[in-house]
This record gives C-alpha cells, structure tokens and sequence, in this order.
C-alpha cells in the first residue's frame, strides 16, 4: 500500500469481520485465504502489490494450483501435485519455505512463504498464506558476499590474495593436526623482475605476472590453491599430496612460465620463475612451513635461479 495514501483505519460501520480484513490490507505481508473448495476468498493489498494480481482478479476464483505461481531457478512455473497449499489442506501442518514467485509483468522475485491451516476443532476450513518479498534482503546478501570474495582477491590478478592463502594454510594445518591429510607449500617468485619493469614499463611488468599466475594456475588440481601473496610472489598449496607430485607439478609451473614467455613490440622475452616447496611435518606451524618454502625459493635463487628446490 502507498504510504501516502494511508488513513486512519475507521472501524466505525464495520463488523468484526470487515474490521479484520480491513486491518490485514495495512499489513506489510502478503496475506490471502483459500477456502477447503480451493476457492480464494480474501486477497489482501500487500498480496496484490508484490505479486501484481489486483483482488478483483482472484477473489471468487477457484484455484487448486499454486495462485503464487512459483518457479525454478531458470524460471520454469514448477506444477507440483504436492505443493505446500495442498498439503496444508490436507494434513493440518503449517509449513515455511523461500520461493521464487513470477510478478505479474513478468519478472521473478523470491518471497518467504509461510502455509497456514485454518482449523475449527478438527476440521480443516482452508488455508492462509503469508508471503513477504525478500529481495532486498537476498540482494543485501549477495552484495556481502560480493564484498567478502573482493577481501580475499588480488585485483591485477584475480588470484587469491595474501590474506585468503595465510587462512588457507592454516585450515589445512589443522586438516593435518586433527585427520593427517598432508600437504605441501610452495613459494614461487619471478627472476630479474626489477628487470622488466625497469626495461620494459611497469604496464608489462604487470602483464608478466598476470601471465605466471594463468600459466601456473593451469598445474593446479580444484581442491588445490594458486594465489599471489604480494608483488612478483606466488604461493601454491596442495592438500593430500606427496614429495614425489610436489616436484613433478612445481618443476611444471616453471617448465610452462619459460615456454610461455611475454611478447613486448614483437620481440619475445624469456621469464623464469624460481620454487621452493615443503611438505608440512610433525612439528610444524602456519608460519613454520611458510618460512621453510620461502627459505628454499631463496636457494634456487643462490642457486642459479629457474629452478626448483625441494626438501
Ligand atoms: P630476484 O630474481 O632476486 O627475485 O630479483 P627481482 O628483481 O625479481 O626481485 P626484487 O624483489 O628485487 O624486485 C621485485 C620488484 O617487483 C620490485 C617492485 O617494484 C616490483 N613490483 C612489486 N609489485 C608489482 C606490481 O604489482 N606490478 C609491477 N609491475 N611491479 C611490481
Ligand atoms: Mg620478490
Ligand atoms: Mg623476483
């Protein structure tokens, strides 16, 4: 109902009855009552507002399918022998349920649906529906999630960012505190990075690690993660691995980086990245395995760099 059209509610001629109907077209909610011949006999202004469908449209009408016409994630009209109404009618129980319902014009909003029997001793006359639109609060909520899954990605690359690993690491500690399902860290960073940026532009410096992280994020397994924890580092994590796939796919994100290169003006230029990586032990920590990985990506740098180190 339009705000500014509200009036004080003046009961003044009206029975009980009238009163009471009168009294549920001020209410928020959706309300209408069906009778047990599934004839509509109240249809409330709420209802009409959220669904589109004017009282003079439904009330008198006989309707045995859902008048809230729900429907399926792809927008079908779901016919159900068994939908809530009919079932409240036949077995007396109240039941609540979050559906998508099709306003008149077309478009599709999701209302939290409540079914309840009307019941004089032991008889069953009808059935009251109760609906309220929930859109706004499933948009407040989707924009929350929106908002959490920005906290935890790299912007430039889309990874996980520094945040969402340390988190990670820590939930497979516990993985492997509480069940033993081991796994392994690596730490990853691009060689002669100060290079490219000095020589070529920050632009291409920032197109070389959006090509690492795509390159290396293709070894990776959906249970695994491939996020950037700063600048030129990358960090992989691979839950129930061992010492043997932990090289195999660490000496695979370095293979396919050489091989993949960047181009700048035509020319192609060559990057490389340097590894190190862990298996958790006994005795570790979060930050103890995370020292450790970083500690031997250091040793491939002494090293010679383009290599991976393992221990
Ligand atoms: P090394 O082989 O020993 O790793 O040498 P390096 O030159 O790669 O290492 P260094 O840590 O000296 O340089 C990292 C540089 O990365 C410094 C910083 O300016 C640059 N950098 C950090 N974040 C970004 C970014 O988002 N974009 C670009 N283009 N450069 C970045
Ligand atoms: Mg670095
Ligand atoms: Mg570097």
């Amino acid at each position: 109902m339009d705000n500014s059209i509200l009036h004080p509610l003046d009961a003044g001629k009206m029975s009980d009855s009238e009163l009471f109907r009168a009294m549920m077209d001020y209410a928020h909610e959706g309300i209408y009552f069906i009778d047990r011949k599934f004839n509509v006999t109240y249809w409330n202004d709420s209802a009409e507002r959220i669904t589109g469908i004017p009282a003079s449209d439904i009330v008198g009408k006989i309707s045995t399918e859902s008048i809230l016409r729900p429907v399926d994630s792809d927008g079908e009209t779901i016919t159900s022998e068994r939908t809530a109404l009919k079932m409240s009618m036949m077995d007396g129980k109240i039941r609540e349920q979050e559906v998508n319902i099709r306003h008149r014009d077309g478009h599709c909003l999701p209302v939290l649906l409540r079914t309840v029997p009307i019941k004089k001793f032991s008889k069953i006359l009808g059935v009251m529906e109760v609906f309220i639109d929930v859109s706004s609060r499933q948009k407040i909520e989707n924009e929350a999630e929106e908002y959490k899954e920005l906290a935890f990605t790299d912007k430039l690359t889309g990874l996980y960012n520094r945040r969402y690993i340390e988190d990670f690491i820590k939930s497979r500690m516990e993985d492997y505190q509480k069940r033993t399902i081991p796994f392994c860290v690596m730490f990853l960073d691009i060689d002669h990075f100060k290079l490219f940026n000095d020589n070529y532009g920050h632009e291409l410096g920032d197109e070389v690690i959006c090509m690492v992280g795509k390159a290396c994020s293709l070894m990776i397994r959906s249970s695994d993660l491939f996020g950037r924890f700063g600048g030129e580092e990358f960090v992989a994590v691979l839950p129930g691995t061992n010492e043997q796939n932990m090289y195999v796919i660490a000496d695979a994100m370095r293979s396919i980086v050489e091989n993949t290169g960047i181009s700048s003006n035509g020319d192609k230029l060559k990057v490389t990245i340097s590894i190190g990586a862990t298996m958790v032990r006994p005795d570790d920590t979060a930050e103890s395995v995370m020292k450790r990985a970083d500690e031997l990506l250091y040793m491939s740098k002494e090293a010679g760099r383009n290599q991976v180190t393992t221990a």
